[in-house]
């Protein structure tokens, strides 16, 4: 269903109360190590300024559980961000009270106005009315723009909703448009890659990518659970022994539905996750007791480079091997590059495997990097999440 965004709408002379995603990664002494969430929420915020809006961001950072952490203040958000958009950010160490009440007032059309950490107050997480009501009388319009928290009903990105028209940002509608893609109609055949280590996590996502794709291709530590349902003996490698029903069950359902569930034919193997010395190259039915599957082997990138070279459309989530190791990051990283190179329009999403793409320095010849983890998930997995539900049809 299309939704209307702040393209659709009246921006001038109003207050809009903008959900954004600013939970950026932090350096050990708490500054800012990687901007990218800060700079994807710039189209939106310029654009509201460049409209005569009064714009009021809000945005969670880090786990704070209710409760106020100085090293999760925003301040150094609101400085980045004045930086970027080369004016002056007002910010107010609070989510709620008088405080905010008497900035948000005094604010003018094409000012900024930056709240505390929306998770230092308790009733946020768990969607209090109370707190949505007190977010929304700041405001005439809510934009909702952190497609990285759509999974979750919170007070800032759902419960305010109710209280006020809420409409999609750019980052938003960029993201609903391009997974929306993969979900109907995708250009054939399509490609599906998951890896990752848990396999409890995406089952559901793989459930899904059985009646979309034509071709799966399984790697990382999930693949280890699927040849162990196979009964191959993978020494000490990471396998969840609990899962090993649910991929028996999946790999029936592929069969049943004609979709090629492909598995890794061989394995570079170690002797310890990150312990590169010794590592080599095996079949799969030939890892040493001793060793452990680190990675997808070289013929197993050859045989998944030749699929993803006919795709239509290629979705991946999660690593196919240990890449925070370098020696183990090769599987990825040859996948990677096949996709990069692949015609296909071709969608990755899952903080690990867009990082490792990232290192791969492809980034740019993907068609999209999705910002969601959990929430690209549970869009991939069919679901309709909160954050989205609550954005107004067109
Ligand atoms: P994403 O964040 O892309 O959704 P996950 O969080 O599911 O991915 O998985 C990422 C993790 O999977 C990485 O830390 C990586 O080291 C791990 N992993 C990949 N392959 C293996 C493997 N063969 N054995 C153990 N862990 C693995
Ligand atoms: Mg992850």
């Amino acid at each position: 269903m299309p939704k209307k965004t702040i393209k659709d709408i009246e921006l001038r002379g109003k207050r809009v109360f903008t959900r954004v995603d600013f939970n950026v990664p932090r350096a050990q002494d708490g500054s800012i190590s990687d901007d990218t969430k800060i700079r994807a929420a710039l189209p939106t915020i310029s654009y509201l300024l460049q409209h005569g809006a009064a714009v009021i961001l809000a945005s969670h950072l880090g786990r704070p559980k209710g409760q106020v952490q100085e090293n999760l203040r925003l301040r150094a958000v609101a400085e980045r961000l004045e930086q970027l958009l080369g004016q002056k950010v007002i910010y107010v160490r609070a989510v709620t009270g008088p405080e905010v009440t008497q900035a948000a007032q005094e604010l003018q059309p094409g000012r900024v106005l930056l709240l505390e950490n929306v998770r230092f107050h308790p009733g946020e997480t768990k969607n209090d009315p109370e707190l949505a009501k007190e977010y929304a009388a700041l405001a005439d319009l809510f934009v909702s723009d952190a497609f990285g928290t759509a999974h979750r009903a919170h007070a800032s990105n759902v419960g305010i909703a109710a209280y006020l028209p809420a409409v999609a940002g750019f980052l938003m509608e960029k993201e609903i448009n391009n997974l929306s893609r993969t979900l109907h109609n995708p250009q054939k055949p399509v490609v599906a890659i998951v890896g990752g280590s848990k396999t409890a996590d995406k089952i559901g996502v793989l459930t899904n990518f059985l009646r979309l794709a034509d071709t799966i291709l399984l790697g990382g530590g999930m693949a280890n659970t699927f040849l162990a349902a196979k009964s191959y003996q993978l020494g000490k490698s990471l396998v969840e022994k609990e899962q090993l029903q649910q991929a028996a069950a999946v790999m029936k359902a592929a069969e049943k539905h004609g979709v090629r569930l492909c598995l890794p034919v061989d394995v570079t193997v170690a002797f310890g996750l990150h312990e590169a010395a010794g590592a080599c190259n095996v079949n799969v039915d030939a890892v040493p007791a001793d060793m452990m599957v680190v990675d997808i082997g070289e013929e197993t990138r050859k045989l998944f480079a030749a699929y993803i070279r006919g795709a239509g459309t290629v979705i991946w989530n999660g690593p196919l091997g240990v890449f925070e190791t370098d020696a183990f990051a090769r599987g990825t990283i040859a996948v990677a590059q096949a996709v990069a190179a692949s015609a296909a329009f071709s969608i990755i999403g899952g903080g690990d495997v867009v990082a490792a793409v990232e290192k791969a320095g492809v980034a740019n010849n993907i068609s999209h990097l999705s910002t969601g983890g959990g929430a690209t998930l549970e869009f991939w997995e069919g679901k309709e999440l909160p954050g989205i539900a609550v954005i107004q049809d067109l």
